[in-house]
């Protein structure tokens, strides 16, 4: 058999616990849902504001693809870029107080994109152990030297900071010769891309680029932004922020993080998706013109690939205005969030430093923790257990993500159903 030994790889997985699958969605995502043919009271999503079926986000789905039809047809850079998207990208900016913006398809592609496209070989990245999945690929796909500091430890980032100015010294900042054969906001001809691309990342510039989640998506905790940003003005680094968690729950107007910290520098670059609490799908980055010039010109997960459809951004149009006026969403949220904090205190498991919707219920062993979720399950509760590579060996959890969309008294039958399960 030609595929034996990845039998073999997934049996080793199965064994350890770390076997992954899926089930399968028969209702649309909300609170109560249909799974595998049997209802359930699910706390998985990452749905913060109960956004993803949203009356008027349907609504607005249906009329953009009226307007605009289903398909972009072809890359932004091509002729895909639409006029609701470019609305979408301004308002967006506007929303988290950037001068640009830019629309990229995932969050995945969006973090690929801005760090290949701003660091290369010559260049170092400084990025906390706790990034998500994206970042990682991301950094090691960008050349760059990778540094990793321990989860928000500021005193080891500055020591890695302090350590890589002695050997940035001699190395030119050469954005000339990186950029010479096309200016800004003209795109390179189709065929000469790959080859341009290839060169630049040979170009030595001693540039440093601090990444991190600004919400921890499996921890739930913030990143501290303000010393991160002043350690980075120290060190004439950039600093990228992946909003993922943040943008539509934190901050003024769920303007996110930086609003959250009051935070307006031009050397941060923040990243969101619009498929969490925005509820429809997507992502951008935002910051500097300059940068979003160079991203349209640079990252290749942007120049190569088709554009979104129309309609999607005509529904988030919708949504930012939903998220906008939304307190009595996030209020709602932060009720529910004291509610299963002090509920979970008294369980035999641990609850994490988190005062997001991310409430991660810390379990241990990879068994015990699927064994846990899988008791929940029994009760008619789906709580995704999460487990090593995703999070670090010996601290598998049930990540508990809650909703604007859930009651009061869906947040006490999980209570309920846990302390069953711890006595039992
Ligand atoms: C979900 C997530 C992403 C990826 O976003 P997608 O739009 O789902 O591709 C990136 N970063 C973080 C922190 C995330 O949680």
């Amino acid at each position: 058999m030609p595929f034996s030994a990845l039998q073999s790889e997934l049996n080793e997985r199965a064994s350890l616990g770390l076997l992954r699958h899926r089930h399968t969605l028969q209702s649309p995502q909300a609170p109560h849902t249909m799974v595998d043919g049997k209802s359930y009271l699910s706390f998985c999503s990452n749905d913060y504001l109960g956004l993803a079926n949203h009356p008027q986000l349907i609504a607005a789905l249906q009329q953009g693809a009226q307007q605009h039809g289903v398909g972009a047809g072809a890359a932004h850079l091509v002729s895909g870029h639409g006029a609701t998207h470019h609305q979408l990208e301004n308002e967006l900016a506007a929303f988290v107080c950037k001068p640009a913006a830019l629309l990229f398809s995932t969050g995945y592609m969006a973090n690929l994109g801005v760090v290949q496209a701003l660091v290369g070989k010559g260049d170092t990245v400084f990025a906390d152990k706790f990034n998500h999945a994206s970042l990682n690929d991301a950094m090691q796909l960008s050349r760059a030297t990778v540094k990793r500091y321990r989860h928000n430890d500021m005193t080891q980032l500055a020591k890695l900071l302090e350590q890589a100015n002695g050997h940035g010294k001699d190395a030119v900042p050469d954005v000339e010769s990186r950029h010479a054969r096309f200016p800004l906001s003209s795109s390179p001809p189709e065929g000469e891309r790959d080859r341009v691309s290839l060169r630049e990342s040979h170009v030595k510039c001693g540039r440093k680029l601090v990444i991190t989640d600004a919400v921890f998506s499996m921890d739930g905790d913030l990143a501290p932004l303000p010393e991160l940003l002043a350690l980075c003005e120290q060190h004439d680094a950039w600093l990228l922020i992946d909003d993922a968690h943040g943008f539509g729950v934190l901050g003024e107007q769920g303007r996110g993080s930086l609003a959250h910290f009051g935070i307006a520098s031009k050397r941060v670059i923040c990243m969101a998706t619009l498929g969490k609490a925005a509820g429809v799908f997507g992502a951008f980055v935002a910051a500097e013109q300059v940068v979003i010039d160079t991203l349209i010109n640079h990252a290749r997960s942007y120049v190569y690939t088709t554009a979104t459809p129309p309609a999607l951004a005509s529904a988030l149009l919708e949504s930012l205005r939903l998220i906008a006026n939304g307190d009595e969403l996030r209020d709602h949220l932060q009720r529910l969030i004291a509610q299963l904090r002090s509920g979970l205190r008294s369980l035999p498991w641990s609850v994490m430093p988190s005062a997001t919707a991310i409430q991660p219920l810390l379990v241990g062993g990879n068994h015990a923790a699927l064994n846990l979720s899988a008791g929940l399950r029994e009760r008619g509760i789906w709580v995704a257990a999460i487990r090593p590579p995703t999070v670090p060996q010996g601290t598998a959890r049930l990540r508990i993500t809650l909703s604007a969309a859930h009651r009061a008294a869906d947040v006490t039958r999980l209570l309920e159903s846990l302390h069953e399960l711890a006595q039992g």
